[in-house]
């Protein structure tokens, strides 16, 4: 018996039930990777996200290889490639983890039903979230689109299941199975190599999240509650890219937290990051569409393609405005505060639509993330579920002043903005108080569609 495990967001040994199914069933494993730049629906990764892919699968290959199975690469669509590689290796099943996004789950389907017509075993498992989307619902049947009673409503069901162990040796095919070499997949970038920023500030892989849970659960749990909101203070997990790529499962996660005292706030994170893969379980576009609908309304002026990139390359004028936005650029990350004020600030003050900012996020983050990603936009935004209403529009000053009164943050990016600098700051591209009036008054479009 042979089985393929199809790997994807899920690039770990430990805790990854389809390939612990594919190794309990007794058989050859041959885990696979496919990099699908074709079938439609499939959003291309950005470039922050292809810099971890290309670490993660390296790191992710090495283990395998030790473990007895050395990683497959292949490019091209799932239905062509998958049953290819079963014609070739002879293999009777194929196992994976699911996946959630509405161009995925079609795919999976498609092909779990052309594989099982073929006779061969197909099957997925839940792994990437902690409560099926389908399964929490509301008394009357329907999504929850408040977070409280939803979060409510996972917590009182059982507790989610325990993380499974690593397999310690995985036996490989007889006969070796052909890869890519995965630099020729050219996931890195070369001219010009941008991602300095990017190595220094993070090491991808299953062992490094493994490490930075327990170091952040030892140091800095107990801050957490008080410091998260403070973008110098360097309090929160940090284990978003690595949730992305599933080097770490959330279960992992609760196993390993639950028990701590003080918990319950990072918890709910978690709980959030649930929220928004169900909201758009239910709502596939989440990423192009209001998922409020009269926001439809909303009078976006012509896109202001210097104002754009003036706030993507830091040069607003407005010190946290800028220090998010290069911490973003030098780092593939920015603090959940300032990503809020940043995409308040693109929306509310420059007038451009929130899926720009959404657009821009999603190439440099490394976190960038499907359905997080679109709902924290769509959140900030007050298009969204559960969001922040309209008129909350975040003043980037008093924003500084709250939660970053000392300016650390702001002069650790943007050293110009110290009190002592020669280099003078750049002036604000756009003025505070008319800018939220005429966004208001945009607004009540919204407020006035049927
Ligand atoms: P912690 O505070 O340690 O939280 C633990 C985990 O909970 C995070 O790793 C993350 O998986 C989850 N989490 C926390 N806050 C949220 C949230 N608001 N929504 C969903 N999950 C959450 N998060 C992403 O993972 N990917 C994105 O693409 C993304 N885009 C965002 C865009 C905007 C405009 C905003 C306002 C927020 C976005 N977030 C996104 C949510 C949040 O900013 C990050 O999850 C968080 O900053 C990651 O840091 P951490 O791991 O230290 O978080």
């Amino acid at each position: 018996m042979t089985t393929i495990v199809w790997l994807r967001d899920d690039l770990r040994i430990a805790d990854n039930p389809a390939l612990r199914a594919a190794v309990d069933r007794g058989s050859d494993v041959i885990p696979v990777y496919l990099l699908d730049e074709v079938s439609p629906g499939i959003r291309p990764l950005g470039g922050a996200s292809r810099w971890w892919l290309h670490q993660s699968l390296a790191d992710l290959g090495a283990r395998l290889a030790d473990l007895g199975s050395p990683l497959v690469l292949r490019r091209g669509a799932a239905a062509t490639v998958i049953p290819e590689l079963v014609a070739e290796t002879g293999a009777d099943a194929v196992m994976w983890n699911r996946r959630y996004g509405g161009a995925e789950r079609e795919i999976d389907t498609a092909l779990k039903a052309s594989l099982r017509e073929e006779g061969v075993v197909a099957e997925s498992h839940a792994a990437s979230l902690l409560f099926e989307p389908w399964t929490i619902r509301t008394g009357s049947g329907t999504p929850y689109s408040v977070f409280t009673p939803f979060w409510r409503a996972c917590r009182a069901e059982p507790a989610p299941r325990e993380p499974l162990a690593a397999p310690r040796e995985i036996t490989g095919p007889a006969a070796r199975v052909a890869s890519d070499d995965l630099d020729s997949w050219e996931l890195e970038p070369t001219r010009p190599d941008w991602a300095g920023g990017l190595r220094e500030s993070w090491t991808p892989g299953e062992e490094s999240a493994a490490g930075r849970l327990l170091a952040f659960l030892d140091d800095d749990l107990g801050d957490y509650d008080d410091g998260r909101d403070t973008p110098s203070a360097d309090v929160t997990s940090r284990l978003s890219p690595h949730l992305r790529f599933g080097e770490i499962s959330p279960h992992q996660i609760w196993h390993e937290a639950i028990h701590r005292s003080g918990s319950a706030k990072f918890l709910s994170e978690l709980g959030w990051r649930e929220f928004a893969w169900h909201v758009l379980f239910h709502f596939p576009d989440l990423a192009t569409k209001n998922w409020r609908s009269e926001f439809d309304a909303f009078p976006w002026p012509p896109l202001d393609d210097d104002a754009l990139a003036a706030w993507q390359q830091g040069r607003t004028g407005y010190p946290m405005v800028d220090a998010g936005m290069r911490e973003l650029w030098h780092t593939g990350i920015m603090h959940n505060r300032v990503r809020m004020i940043v995409a308040s600030f693109l929306m509310k003050n420059l007038l451009i639509d929130w899926r720009e900012g959404e657009q821009w996020f999603w190439d440099t983050l490394v976190d960038a993330d499907t359905a997080a990603n679109a709902f924290n936009w769509q959140w900030v935004a007050g298009s969204g579920a559960d969001a922040a209403p309209y008129f909350r529009v975040f003043n980037p000053e008093l924003q500084a002043k709250k939660f970053d009164p000392q300016g650390a943050y702001i002069t650790h990016w943007v050293p110009e903005y110290a009190s002592d600098s020669l280099t003078p700051p750049a002036e604000p591209i756009v003025d505070l108080g008319e800018s939220r009036r005429a966004a208001l008054a945009a607004y009540d479009r919204v407020k006035r569609a049927p």
